[in-house]
């Protein structure tokens, strides 16, 4: 999409950089927080359904455990590179800590294409990559979860390859497993609702009603798909919606169950099976007259290339990582207000917890228990990062910076420097 190349570990870095700036920590103390503890990376043969052998990079990058174990995603992708999944790690450790979470930041992913692989292909990707990185997890070491590509299944393979190795079941190794092997209720959504209530609670403080707002989605997966359907629900008109080939606009607004119907069906977005809707490009849904742009799909979207040309009120950063530090000036010189993804997109590691505990536990949450406990602690950690926003007046971006590493840096004070 942008037409220059952005490199995710520098924006991550840049931001530390930034919010250093306001936190003066001790340097000692910065540079621990600047650099992953851990990076892993494994070469594996996997066997095609072919006979032919292929072997396949992964990493699993473990930035930091200050606060409790590792914690973060696994993401199939052609373009998973290392620098990637450092950033996507040392922003999991910020949003632990800006939720509260007792976890530090890590993730993972294999480069790869899940889309012309086979289930069986991607069960014995899945299998061995986990055999490679399993004495670097475990429920207190390091928990895996879902991200761009994995989902439920991927999970249960990972729990199931995790356990076979020590000989029991282990299920708190990964969270996002499905319901019947210690996945918790309401994971699937979790992402997704948490997003959608810090969009609530920034309309709130925008004086935007939601029921009336126009809301543009970027990406239809399990936090874009997930999301459109709660902003419809709340009486918003989701006017566009995209997936990797394209997305659906209509001013008027798309009906999400049919656009999300034709998706599973067809894998893709067909005007005619839709209705009233035209066909757009991801660039053109990022322009698009709205009230509330959601983009929930990969880093480095909004760019300052197309940042001046963003329309809307209101960002809410479901993906990680969708906006440059040049874009986020534009945007906020322009007064648009961003919810980032360090917060917004925290519903995920939030319901992650409660199904690690539940796990450890061996307990079993309502439903309402756990949709109560992220509302509550979603919005709680929106309302304390706007307070720093505007004690420090600073845009939120680096006001959840500032919360987040802030609580890293002083628990790392606090546990001082081995030995
Ligand atoms: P997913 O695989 O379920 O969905 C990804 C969606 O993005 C798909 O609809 C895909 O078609 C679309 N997409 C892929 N490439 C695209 C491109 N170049 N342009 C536009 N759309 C594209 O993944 P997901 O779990 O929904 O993750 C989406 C984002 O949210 C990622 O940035 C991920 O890191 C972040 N995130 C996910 C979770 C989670 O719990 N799943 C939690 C926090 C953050």
């Amino acid at each position: 999409m942008a037409t220059k190349r952005i490199n995710p570990a520098d924006v991550a870095m840049k931001q530390v950089e930034l919010a250093q700036k306001y936190l003066d920590l001790d340097h000692g103390i910065f540079e621990k927080l600047r650099h992953t503890e851990r990076d892993i990376i494994v070469h594996f043969p996997v066997k095609m359904d072919d006979g032919i052998v292929r072997v396949f990079t992964g990493y699993r990058i473990q930035h930091n455990d200050t606060r409790g174990p590792f914690k973060g995603g696994i993401r199939y992708h052609p373009d998973v590179n290392l620098d990637e999944v450092r950033a996507l790690a040392m922003w999991m450790t910020w949003k632990s800590a800006v939720v509260n979470i007792p976890f530090g930041g890590a993730k993972g992913g294999v480069t790869c294409n899940p889309k012309q692989l086979s289930m069986g292909e991607l069960e014995r990707i899945t299998r061995r990559f986990t055999w490679e990185i399993s004495s670097f997890i475990g429920p207190e070491m390091d928990i895996p979860a879902p991200d761009v590509y994995t989902n439920p299944q991927v999970m249960a393979w990972i729990m199931d390859t995790y356990s076979m190795r020590k000989g029991y079941a282990v299920p708190g190794v990964v969270t996002g497993k499905p319901i019947e092997l210690g996945g918790s209720v309401g994971r699937f959504e979790a992402t997704a609702k948490g997003v959608f209530v810090t969009a609530v609670e920034a309309t709130k403080h925008l004086n935007l009603p939601i029921e009336s707002s126009k809301v543009a989605i970027q990406g239809a997966g399990n936090v874009g798909g997930v999301a459109a359907r709660f902003f419809e629900r709340a009486g918003a008109r989701v006017v566009a919606i995209s997936d990797s080939k394209g997305g659906l606009y209509n001013p008027k607004g798309l009906s999400i169950d049919k656009a999300l119907k034709c998706k599973n069906r067809y894998s893709c977005f067909i005007e005619e099976e839709i209705g009233e809707a035209e066909i757009i490009t991801n660039e053109e849904l990022l322009q698009i007259d709205c009230d509330i742009l959601v983009p929930c799909a990969l880093e480095s979207q909004i760019t300052e290339e197309n940042a001046p040309k963003v329309k809307c009120k209101l960002v809410v950063e479901g993906a990680n990582g969708p906006t440059t530090p040049e874009a986020d000036d534009i945007l906020f010189d322009a007064g648009i207000f961003i919810v980032p993804d360090i917060l917004a997109n925290a519903g995920g590691v939030t319901v992650s917890y409660f199904e690690w505990v539940q796990n450890l536990q061996e307990l079993l949450w309502s439903e309402e228990e756990v949709s109560t406990r992220l509302t509550n602690i979603m919005s709680r950690s929106f309302l304390e990062v706007l307070r720093i926003s505007q004690e420090r007046k600073v845009h939120m971006r680096i006001a959840a910076l500032i919360l987040g590493i802030g609580r890293v840096a002083e628990a790392a004070r606090l546990r001082g420097i081995f030995p």
